[in-house]
């Protein structure tokens, strides 16, 4: 029977993978704690290490898995920014899950930029203290706003389809612009010069990383409303905050940060966060925090278990598998079968 470890593991995994159809397949372990290098040996005599988000997959980690007879990486999320897929290439296989719900993510993305500009966060404390002044909640319409979406893929086009629903006019910029769609693509700086409202979905690459940054943020137009629910390092939080103290940013709308990994899906509520970039950014009155939630609804969960065990048993049964990461092509789309079992 093939052995899973899980890292990592919250009560709302356990749950889901329990009610899995296919569980009974597997011996599992659930492990609490995170995959690190200094955890990696809880692995050791496992066919598969299932990791989320903020498990840690360096060079060291993979090393310690290949020592321990690890055959196989099994994400059960959909980006892949904290595995180092260049090094694992050729010693150890790696599968994710792309897609588990598109609307969990765009459907989160669309409720934190609504809550941020009714101040629905700010009436909400209010009125459980009997306090029913409208004062400071005045917001604005999206009907008729510009909102410009970074990558246009499976959560980036629901997001639009939302959008356009609030009667939004939509400007998109995407790398790999779909070739058959109706989408107004135009270039970043565009993106950034025009949009009233900005939102993020696309992956956290080399290219990425701080493409919100002073520079980017002195393009965009005073009062633009940021959203990211993509990765946290697309964002430089410095240039963010200082944004937001000179007034240029209207509001921010963050379910990811770029040192989340130490913090998130944690409760600090009776410590003192050594982190002041994040504490003061929450101290914001126009900035909305979630803990990375985006993907937190029932039917993403049951579609992630799924997926997960059907790309584990696919794997031992073929020897690969259709969600493999495939390094030679990771950055430009999915891998031909194929290619995956020349180049591995
Ligand atoms: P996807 O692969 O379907 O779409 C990503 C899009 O980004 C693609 O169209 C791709 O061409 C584009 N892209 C690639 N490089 C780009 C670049 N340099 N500039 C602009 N666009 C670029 O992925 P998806 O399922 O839509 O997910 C998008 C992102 O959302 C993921 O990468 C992940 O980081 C994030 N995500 C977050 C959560 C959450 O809970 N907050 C959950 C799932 C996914």
């Amino acid at each position: 029977m093939t052995k899973i470890a899980f890292f990592d593991a919250k009560e709302y995994d356990i749950s889901s993978f329990e009610n899995a159809g296919t569980i009974g397949d597997f011996e599992v372990k659930f492990y609490e704690t995170k995959l690190t290098e200094d955890t990696v040996h809880l692995a050791d005599g496992y066919d598969v290490v299932c990791v989320f988000v903020n498990d840690t997959v360096n060079a060291a980690v993979i090393d310690g898995l290949v020592a321990g007879g690890v055959k196989l990486i099994a994400l059960r999320c959909a980006g892949y920014n904290n595995v180092d897929i260049e090094y694992a290439f050729g010693k150890i296989h790696v599968v994710r899950v792309p897609a588990y719900s598109p609307y969990a993510v765009a459907e989160h993305a669309m409720a934190l930029l609504l809550t941020s500009i009714r101040r629905i966060h700010k009436a909400y404390i209010r009125t459980r203290d009997f306090n029913f002044s409208l004062s400071n909640l005045t917001g604005f319409d999206l009907h008729g706003k510009t909102v410009g979406v970074v990558g246009t893929g499976k959560i980036g086009r629901v997001f639009i389809d939302i959008c356009r629903g609030f009667g939004m006019n939509v400007l998109a910029y995407d790398k790999f612009p779909a070739k058959d769609s109706n989408l107004n693509y135009v270039n970043l700086d565009e993106i950034w010069e025009r949009s009233d409202i900005i939102s993020f979905h696309c992956p956290l690459t080399d290219e990425t990383k701080h493409m919100v940054n002073a520079s980017t943020i002195a393009k965009m137009k005073k009062g633009v409303v940021l959203v990211n629910t993509s990765r946290g390092a697309l964002i430089d939080s410095e240039a963010l905050l200082d944004g937001i103290k000179d007034r240029k940013i209207g509001a921010a709308c963050l379910d990811v940060y770029e040192e989340e990994s130490d913090v998130f899906f944690h409760d600090f509520s009776g410590h003192i966060i050594e982190d002041d970039t994040l504490a003061r950014l929450i101290s914001m009155p126009n900035v909305i925090v979630t803990s990375h939630q985006a993907f937190l609804t029932a039917e993403a969960l049951s579609n992630i278990a799924d997926t997960t065990l059907n790309n584990v048993a696919q794997f031992f049964a073929e020897g690969v598998c259709d969600n493999e990461l495939c390094y030679k092509c990771a950055k430009v789309g999915s891998c031909p079968q194929e290619h995956k079992k020349l180049c591995f």
